[in-house]
């Protein structure tokens, strides 16, 4: 009786279910990403990367202007 176990998370994987395991021998691609990210980095790093949609949101509000430039009340001077 044997017990995978994801590297990263540890987190027990059936290993009779390799069809829902395409990342082995990492539970999720989040965990392998992990992975791949200490080879290459040299760092152990479970920074998740952010959504595109959440930086551009990001962005969105950071570039708004808080303050309006012109006050169209005061057009005649
Ligand atoms: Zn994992």
């Amino acid at each position: 009786m044997s017990s995978v176990r994801c590297p990263i998370c540890q987190r027990i994987m059936d290993p009779r279910g390799p069809k829902e395991w395409p990342d082995k021998p990492f539970c999720s691609k989040r965990c392998r990403m992990v992975d791949l990210g200490r080879w290459l980095g040299g760092t152990y790093r479970i920074d998740t990367p952010l959504a595109k949609e959440d930086l551009e949101t990001e962005l969105a509000h950071s570039s708004e202007p808080a303050v309006p430039s012109a006050d169209p009340h005061r057009e005649e001077a």
